[in-house]
């Protein structure tokens, strides 16, 4: 049996990025991968702006101020956002406002809940440190400064930083194209009535939403037939135009099953047992691409398997096909972030395999054990926040601390 970490690492080692990459407009660019660098072409704030509704002033012409503690400026202009200033008159204040320039000649801005203005005149009340409610030029981003570096998934905040440098395009890769189909006589869709013996095709709306959520370029052939002719001929004419195929069910040791056979003549295929708990089957290959199977440099679909039990496919696609997927996409860091929490429950029963627990954070912040831990129940999956990631041969005692792998960091 292969750890997590050593089937984690073959997977890794197989993906390198995709080719292929496309320009395309920034405000389509959500969960796209930068393939090049964005390099910053100015400073932002492109010049000093004032952080306050206020004046802009001189400290130097408060030189009064401590005697007084007041000091009363005429007002010499006014600068809306937007408006290019005048260079502030010596002795005068400057209307300003969030976001205007800074008028040449100001070093601080006085907000206007600290001032008092009478006519064209206003009295500050406040005596400012030089530089106070100034973003000074260049303070977010430098020109020519790597702002967000190949490889990145953007997110919301990376489009708005990417605008702030006026880029209209990126440069990100082409989206993953993954094909996917589904084994076993049993399934049924649902819209169709539910003969005995069989069930509905859940892991298809699970693993879609995954493949959906990861911004892949799905296609789905379905419940394909489980004969060897028809599960060959859609691998083959899957592999022409995806980087993967993925496949669910029929991984299991023993199985009756066309998958494993259809894969082996149509390409290469390993079958893994993993000591992980849900999980354990899984199977990774790849299918010849369009050319002769005697074509040494005919090129190959990946191919991964994973078991039909709706906990297992789940489990598996997050902690392995997800990060496999997110290689092929050219992202750089796949692994996701785990947090240390307390556990509020107790397991005494050690497993020997790696489980994957589905749990909860209650409202202590502490973690509650769903307690039906099959891998056929699939409404643990929604009823938990999260796995916990417990390692091989080892009980949990409540008040432990372990690790805790959020669904929010496994499900973008
Ligand atoms: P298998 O991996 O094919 O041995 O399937 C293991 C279990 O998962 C069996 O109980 C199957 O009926 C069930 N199963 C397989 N595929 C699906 C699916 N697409 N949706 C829901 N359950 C499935
Ligand atoms: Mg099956």
């Amino acid at each position: 049996m292969l750890t997590t970490a050593e089937a984690l690492a073959t997977l890794l080692s197989a993906a390198s990025p995709i080719d292929g990459t496309e320009s395309i407009a920034t405000l389509e660019a959500l969960n796209r991968v930068l393939s090049a660098d964005v390099i910053s072409p100015l400073d932002v704030p492109p010049m000093h702006t004032s952080a306050m509704d206020g004046y802009a002033i001189r400290v130097a012409d408060l030189v009064d101020f401590a005697a007084a503690g007041n000091k009363r400026l005429p007002v010499s202009q006014r600068i809306p956002a937007g408006h290019a200033p005048e260079p502030l008159k010596p002795g005068t204040a400057a209307r300003i406002f969030t976001g205007a320039t800074v008028p040449p000649g100001a070093d601080a801005i006085v907000m206007q809940e600290q001032t008092e203005a009478t006519g064209d005149q206003v009295t500050i009340l406040h005596s400012p440190q030089p530089g106070e409610w100034i973003t000074a030029q260049g303070a977010d981003i430098r020109s020519g400064s790597v702002i967000l570096p190949a490889g990145t998934r953007l997110t919301p905040q990376a489009l708005g930083l990417a605008a702030s440098v006026g880029c209209a395009t990126l440069a990100v890769r082409r989206r993953v194209k993954v094909a996917v189909f589904f084994t076993g006589d049993e399934l049924t869709m649902p819209g169709e009535p539910l003969e005995p013996g069989a069930i509905y095709n859940s892991n298809r709306f699970t693993l879609r939403g995954l493949l959906d959520k990861l911004g892949c370029d799905v296609s789905d052939y379905g419940i394909v037939a489980d004969k060897l002719d028809a599960t060959r001929a859609t691998l083959r004419e899957a592999a022409v135009a995806h980087d993967l195929i993925l496949t669910c069910g029929g991984v299991s040791v023993g199985e009756e099953d066309h998958v494993k056979p259809a894969v082996e003549a149509e390409g290469r295929l390993s079958m893994w047992q993993i000591a992980m708990k849900p999980g354990k089957p899984l199977a990774f290959g790849a299918v010849r691409r369009g050319a002769a199977l005697e074509e040494a440099s005919a090129s190959e679909t990946f191919f991964i398997g994973l078991p039909g039990n709706p906990v297992s496919s789940f489990a598996t696609f997050l902690l392995f096909v997800r990060p496999f997927i997110l290689s092929l996409a050219g992202v750089q860091t796949v692994a996701p972030r785990m947090l240390s929490l307390r556990a509020d429950f107790t397991q005494s029963k050690a497993d020997r395999r790696n489980e994957f627990l589905r749990a909860r954070i209650n409202p202590a912040g502490g973690l509650d054990l769903f307690p039906n831990q099959s891998s056929a129940v699939l409404t643990s999956t929604v009823w938990g926040d999260g796995l916990i990631d417990n390692p091989p041969n080892h009980a949990i005692s409540a008040g432990e601390t372990v690790r805790f792998i959020p669904f929010s960091e496994l499900l973008n």
